[in-house]
């Protein structure tokens, strides 16, 4: 890490307090990851991310500055990646999944708010994370109270552009979302000064799904019994895809998911055969929140599954490729966007079939229910996402929680009994 001062200096980075976060990283992965057997090699890119995160990226996206792109960063699944790209910008999902950025996001927000919400703002105010001081504007959207209020507040370090994203998916929402793809195609083109073309747009539908359809065969992997990965490898590399280079990542997950084929072949897996089988499902686990899978994984079952926006909400349905003109592309990226099933919307019914058909599709043994404290819309809905399981006797588990480490041991007592009833 160290290599990089000159780096961070540059970007404006606290650097004693930047030392202070660093310091955590190394031994909090190791103890996590690296403790694991039988990695698969394929994983050496994504340990070589992670454990230069402040370094290798960001130099890469100060190279692409300096070239006279522009970075554009994002808070959520709902932002068309695609349409940042044709502008000829760089997009980048920025995480807030670190407890070390929560203190300095309560300085300017209640205690009592999402921690994803607190952390990120933390991060841009303590200007601790090199992503955000490399983003030359952040696109937020509507869709929790808490991001929709947060955007007033963080405008005042750096340019916010927010979308309007509905709340219902009507066919006058469908509308309206396809105007909003619109109105930010114009802003992107403003920032850039490149007008986005048929062909720039095409190209950057196709780059984006075939980042998603090799995350889609990622999963499909992870169907097998032994399965071939464990969760926390995926959850890695989901949390990954938000901010590397989408060709590199896409080869990367490729190499991997061949080097998986052949364990599978030789009947290969990281636990042991029929090892309970578990679904998370809930609000996103952003980088580097790994707590309830590191938990559930320590205790002797497998997470095969994730329907989260760090899991399937992020690459399931494609976008439709036969679009010619900008308006038929815009049209369709819309299409895919507002097929994402979050728990901002009402009714959001389709979340719940999505649950039943994953919990089907991955042989899946029982659910836990994910809940960063004080996210309102994924606690009110998880009534209904349990009275559907518990109709067709899916067993499932509430584990609500926030970065600290406090409640760990009792997530863990309440998991390992949870998985000792699924035998
Ligand atoms: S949970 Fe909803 S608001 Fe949060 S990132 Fe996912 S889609 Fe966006
Ligand atoms: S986890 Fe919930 S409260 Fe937090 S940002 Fe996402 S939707 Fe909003």
């Amino acid at each position: 890490m160290s290599n990089y001062y000159e780096l961070w200096k540059y970007l404006d980075i606290d650097i004693d307090r930047h030392d202070e976060l660093m310091a955590i990283l190394p031994d909090f992965f190791k103890d996590v990851y690296l403790s694991q057997k039988n990695r698969p090699e394929g994983m050496n890119y994504f340990n070589l991310v992670v454990s230069s995160i402040h370094g290798l990226r960001p130099k890469e996206l100060v190279e692409l500055r300096n070239k006279g792109k522009k970075v554009v960063g994002t808070f959520c699944v709902y932002v068309p990646d695609e349409l940042v790209f044709a502008a000829n910008a760089v997009s980048i999902g920025l995480c807030g999944g670190s407890q070390f950025w929560v203190p300095d996001g309560e300085k300017v927000l209640p205690k009592n708010l999402c921690p994803l919400i607190k952390s990120f703002t933390g991060a841009k105010l303590s200007k601790t994370c090199p992503f955000f001081q490399c983003s030359d504007i952040l696109i937020g959207e509507t869709t929790c109270d808490g991001k929709k209020k947060v955007w007033e507040i963080l405008n005042k370090s750096i340019e916010i552009y927010v979308m309007n994203l509905p709340q219902m998916k009507r066919e006058q929402e469908y509308k309206e979302w396809e105007n909003e793809l619109n109105l930010l195609k114009n802003k992107l083109e403003s920032l850039t000064g490149i007008k986005v073309s048929n062909d720039m747009l095409a190209s950057s539908i196709k780059m984006i799904n075939n980042k998603r359809k090799a995350l889609k065969r990622l999963y499909e992997l992870r169907k097998q019994n032994p399965v071939p990965i464990s969760g926390k490898d995926v959850l890695l590399i989901s949390q990954i895809a938000f901010y590397d280079d989408p060709e590199r990542f896409t080869q990367k997950v490729n190499v991997l998911c061949d080097e998986l084929d052949e364990r599978i072949k030789k009947g290969e897996g990281v636990f042991e055969k029929d090892a309970k089988r578990i679904l998370i499902t809930g609000t996103p686990m952003a980088l580097p929140n790994w707590k309830l899978h590191h938990i559930v994984e320590t205790s002797g079952a497998a997470v095969v599954c994730e329907e989260t926006c760090t899991g399937t909400r992020y690459f399931e349905n494609l976008v439709n490729e036969n679009g010619t003109t900008l308006d038929e592309m815009i049209k369709n990226l819309a299409e895919r966007y507002l097929e994402t099933n979050c728990a901002c919307f009402t009714p959001n019914t389709k979340r719940i079939e999505d649950i039943l058909r994953l919990i089907n599709e991955y042989k899946v043994d029982g659910v836990i229910g994910y809940n960063l404290q004080f996210c309102t819309p994924y606690a009110v809905e998880y009534y209904n996402v349990k009275k559907a399981l518990e109709e067709k006797n899916i067993p499932i588990l509430l584990i609500e929680s926030d970065y600290t480490e406090n409640d760990t041991q009792q997530i863990k007592t309440r998991v390992e009994a949870f998985i000792e009833m699924l035998k």
